[in-house]
């Protein structure tokens, strides 16, 4: 009895819900990835998340050659290629964990269409999320739309009774039976293409380096336990390594959510660093939460979680696309903005307090629509999740659930002073400002003419002039809003 596992952004071999369930139920298993061409072929050719994704398919390989196996690894349409594939192998089924985008959704069930005209089947578990779709509902039965008693429910099902132990949370030991993966047959070649032959080139990382894989998710999550009593504190500074930079692992699944979760509840639990961990959790149940918004709100990845946002009318024509390159660039003249963007560019990460600060300059200070925000960070991000990178945009836009008041408005002096007070962050990015001190460096075009000459700073020559007056913008961000008022 033959299966085969179709790894998609689960790259890992241990508690790996559909691998588990496949290796129980069968005699023989082999395990397949699909470069899809669907989806590659509108990246650019240095894609960095493309590249993370290879290099953890050549430790899955290794660790399956260890296992007499080896991992099959396609270059095509997955909808065509996955059940070609079975049927060459004899597969009476595929087993893969279940991926909540509506593409996804869309290209599954083409591929259980095409299985099942063959007489195979798709076989899908719940492996991404603790609790998927609609397993948290509220007493009313109906799906959440705001965070916080989201999340009082989740927790209540995570845990509970008191005395509930983080061991208790399913996980799916894989190695008991590994004796199951199947050699292949002659007639499969077996060999990870290089990036090269994928069409695509190894990205010069500036800086972070995500160490793709199983193994270095492992570690930085272990590394990440030790100092996570600080996260409480730690995780607003930029500056800090406070966060566990762990969110492309949980995106490609390098990392287990389940192993991550238990962690934040042993240490919970245990005491050590119990705030930090309890803060972490929330963080990984908001993940949760957009997931489940996006399932039960498809319409959100075009539009406004809530309709009348969508009557707002956001900046157009040369100008709005003059403002919007400046800020791609991180050219807007506030430093902590552009040192965030310059941070993104050159790295494919951003430190979330970073991500709100430079959605809301982009929707807030530019008054551009925050979809043209959101498609830049699908392009940059190597932790790209359609789900969190929409409700984070929609979040800031205050046109998601959960939304902060309209006329909530992030001040970006204010901000930079307070989360990077010393400028450690905004000087890692912008030499140019190097020798301004910590009072300075925030809003460099108020220092005087002989003191910027003294820093060896020509404004508009070596970093630019403010793009807009926040006071100003501010007040056409109010106005432009006022639509939603009158609608609502
Ligand atoms: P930690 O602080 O260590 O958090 C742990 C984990 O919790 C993260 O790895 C992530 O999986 C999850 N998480 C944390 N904050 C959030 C959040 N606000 N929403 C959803 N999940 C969260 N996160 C993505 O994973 N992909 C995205 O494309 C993405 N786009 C964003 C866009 C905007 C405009 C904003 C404001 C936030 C976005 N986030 C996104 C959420 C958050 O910024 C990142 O998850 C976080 O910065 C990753 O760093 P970390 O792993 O060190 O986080």
């Amino acid at each position: 009895d033959t299966s085969l596992v179709w790894f998609r952004r689960d790259l890992r071999l241990y508690d790996h819900a559909a691998l588990y369930q496949a290796l129980r139920k069968s005699k023989a298993v082999f395990c397949v990835f699909v470069f899809d061409k669907a989806i590659l072929n509108g990246l650019p050719a240095e894609d960095r998340r493309v590249a993370f994704i290879h290099a953890s398919l050549l430790e899955l390989d290794a660790e399956l050659r260890k296992a007499g196996s080896a991992l099959i690894v396609l270059h095509d349409d997955a909808v065509s290629a996955i059940p070609r594939l079975a049927s060459r192998l004899g597969a009476r089924a595929v087993f893969a964990n279940r991926d909540y985008e509506p593409g996804a959704k869309e290209r599954d069930a083409q591929v259980t269409c095409a299985l099942e005209a063959q007489g195979q089947q798709l076989i899908s578990f719940k492996d991404q999320v603790i609790f998927e779709t609609d397993e948290v509902l509220s007493l009313a039965g109906k799906p959440f739309s705001v965070f916080t008693p989201y999340k009082r429910a989740w927790l209540k099902k995570l845990l509970p009774e008191p005395g509930w132990h983080s061991d208790d949370l399913l996980s799916y030991p894989v190695d008991q039976h590994a004796d199951r993966f199947a050699r292949l047959p002659f007639s499969v070649t077996a060999r990870v293409p290089s990036l090269d032959e994928i069409g695509f080139k190894t990205p010069v990382a500036i800086g972070t380096d995500f160490s793709a894989g199983m193994a270095s998710a492992t570690k930085s999550l272990d590394a990440f336990a030790a100092r996570i009593a600080a996260y409480d504190h730690d995780r607003d500074f930029p500056a800090i390594d406070g966060t566990s930079r762990l969110s492309v692992h949980l995106r490609f699944g390098t990392l287990s959510i389940r192993a991550a979760v238990r962690r934040a509840v042993e240490l919970m639990r245990t005491g050590e660093g119990a705030n930090g961990a309890a803060t972490w959790l929330s963080e990984l149940i908001w993940r949760e939460f957009f997931s489940m918004i996006m399932h039960h709100h498809p319409h959100v990845a075009t539009q406004a979680f809530k309709p009348e946002y969508d009557r707002i009318t956001w900046e157009g024509g040369e100008t709005a696309e003059r403002l919007f390159h400046a800020w791609c660039h991180g050219q807007t003249g506030y430093p902590l903005v552009d040192a965030a963007m310059l941070q993104l560019n050159r790295t494919g990460f951003m430190h979330n307090r970073l991500r709100m600060l430079t959605a809301s300059f982009l929707v807030k200070d530019l008054g551009t629509d925050w979809r043209w925000g959101e498609r830049y960070f699908a392009e940059k991000l190597i932790d790209f999740d359609l789900a969190s990178n929409n409700g984070g945009w929609q979040w800031v836009a205050s046109s998601g659930c959960d939304a902060q008041p309209y006329f909530r408005i992030f001040n970006p002096v204010t901000q930079s002073q307070r989360f990077d007070p010393d400028g450690t962050f905004i000087r890692r990015y912008l030499p140019a400002l190097k020798k301004l001190d910590a009072r300075e460096i925030h809003a460099p075009w108020l220092l005087s003419s002989s003191r910027l000459q003294d820093a060896g700073i020509c404004l508009d020559r070596d970093y630019p002039a403010p793009l807009i007056d926040h006071a100003q913008a501010r007040q056409r961000t109010l106005e432009r809003y006022a639509v939603v008022k009158s609608s609502s």
